[in-house]
This record gives structure tokens, C-alpha cells and sequence, in this order.
């Protein structure tokens, strides 16, 4: 269940219990031609929807920003500052640490490894000031390479990426004609960091079905739901 679908009333009492709380963080950003701008919204959504039903929790409103630097000069990719990303993530942790929460999980839909150590950092500031709080923090790509099959090469918008969006919003999302490519600077840092992915996406995304995509949506909802009933001590 969201969070603010409670009433005040209501969300006081449930607190009570101290449910955990799933965070999901997505983004707005380009993911090729044949994937919305919400990809990294939608997946941890519908991920921390299905993990909080099995585990008695609650989902937190969900951020649709993030710090971005591969495709930030892409038409679409609305990028936070780093320092933005930490401290609203931070500001929104503690606010529901008030409200009474003391299980966070937050589930980044966006993988950028700068943009998670903004995450990590916002949640390392939270445990340090309340002993007593429980934070996870992870990306919904930390469990999907788990899922046993061959995922060398695929990235960005690539095969996994577009075949759970697939499942997710078959409306908005389609598989590619071709496979995308990745043009590696070598250890360069470039201004237009673009164009290490010509076509936008990275992997066979010509390949992405719904039906992979539910799979491995599946897997990582069952994984999660392990890790928070292991980490947090709770489940049915
Ligand atoms: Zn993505």
C-alpha cells in the first residue's frame, strides 16, 4: 500500500506497527527511442508495490529525480546536483524516521554508480543519527544480475531494462530493431559522455520480450522480499 493514500489519522496508528517502509527512487532520463523517460521510475515502483504487499509494508511517495552524468545532455534527462540528490533523499529519510519509521528499504531504479553513492551517503547519515533505524539501500539492478542468465554486454535501456518494461507498461515500451553498442573513452572523463552510446541504449534490446521481463521481475520482487524478511527480521 502507498503511504500517503493514509490518512493522518490513519498513518499514526499504522506506524504503530512499525511496517517497513520502501523508498523507491527512479528518475527522468533518456533511455533510447523505444523506452519512456519514467523506465527508472516505473521499475522500483512496481518492484516496492509487489515487495510491500508480501511483506505487511508501506510505499513512501516516490522521488522521479536523480543525479545523472552519462546521459544528462540527452533531450529528457532531468538531472538533480549530486549534492541536491544526497540531501533530499537525507530530508526525506528523516522525515519519515519522525513519522515513526525505523525499517527503511531504499530501492534506486537509476544504477548510476555517482548517484548511488549520493544515496548511500543520505542513508549512512540516518543510521549515524539514529542508532535504532534500520536502512537498506539498494538498486533493483543490484538483484536483476542475479538472475541466471547471460548478461554480459547489456546495459542501459538494453535487453533487461527493455524487456521488464515490457511487462510493466507494455504501452509505453517497445523492443529495438538492433542491438546497441557501447564506445568506451578509455579512463577519459569527456564533456559529452553521450556518446559512448550512439544509439541511446546498450545491449540486445532487439531481443526483450514481456515474458523475459516478467521473469526477472518476479525474481527480483522474491529477492528483495528475502532480503528485507533476512535483514529486517519480519515477513508472513
Ligand atoms: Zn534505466
Amino acid at each position: 500500500m502507498r503511504l500517503d493514500e493514509l490518512s493522518s489519522v490513519d498513518l499514526k496508528k499504522r506506524m504503530t506497527e512499525k511496517p517497513v517502509i520502501i523508498l523507491p527512487i527512479g528518475g527522468t532520463e533518456a533511455h533510447g527511442g523505444h523506452l519512456p523517460l519514467c523506465t527508472d521510475s516505473a521499475q522500483p515502483e512496481k518492484v516496492a508495490d509487489d515487495a510491500a504487499k508480501r511483506v505487511g509494508g508501506l510505499v513512501a511517495p516516490p522521488l522521479r529525480y536523480a543525479f545523472h552524468s552519462s546521459t544528462r545532455n540527452m533531450p529528457g534527462t532531468l538531472t538533480l546536483g549530486f549534492e541536491t540528490t544526497r540531501m533530499v533523499v537525507q530530508d526525506i529519510l528523516e522525515a519519515l524516521v519522525q513519522n515513526g519509521a525505523d525499517k527503511l528499504v531504499v530501492l534506486s531504479g537509476h544504477a548510476g554508480s555517482s548517484h548511488l553513492v549520493a544515496l548511500k551517503q543520505a542513508c549512512a547519515a540516518i543510521v549515524s543519527g539514529h542508532p535504532a533505524v534500520k536502512v537498506m539501500m539498494l538498486s533493483d539492478y543490484d538483484l536483476a544480475r542475479d538472475y541466471p542468465m547471460d548478461q554480459t554486454g547489456d546495459g542501459h535501456g538494453g535487453l533487461v531494462e527493455t524487456s521488464r518494461m515490457m511487462d510493466i507498461a507494455p504501452g509505453l515500451a517497445r523492443k529495438t530493431e538492433r542491438e546497441g553498442h557501447y564506445v568506451s573513452h578509455g579512463f577519459m572523463i569527456v564533456p559529452d559522455p553521450e556518446t559512448s552510446m550512439p544509439s541511446g541504449y546498450v545491449g540486445a534490446a532487439h531481443e526483450a520480450s514481456a515474458e523475459l521481463g516478467r521473469k526477472i521481475n518476479e525474481f527480483i520482487v522474491d529477492r528483495l522480499v528475502e532480503e528485507i524478511e533476512r535483514s529486517f527480521g519480519v515477513g508472513q
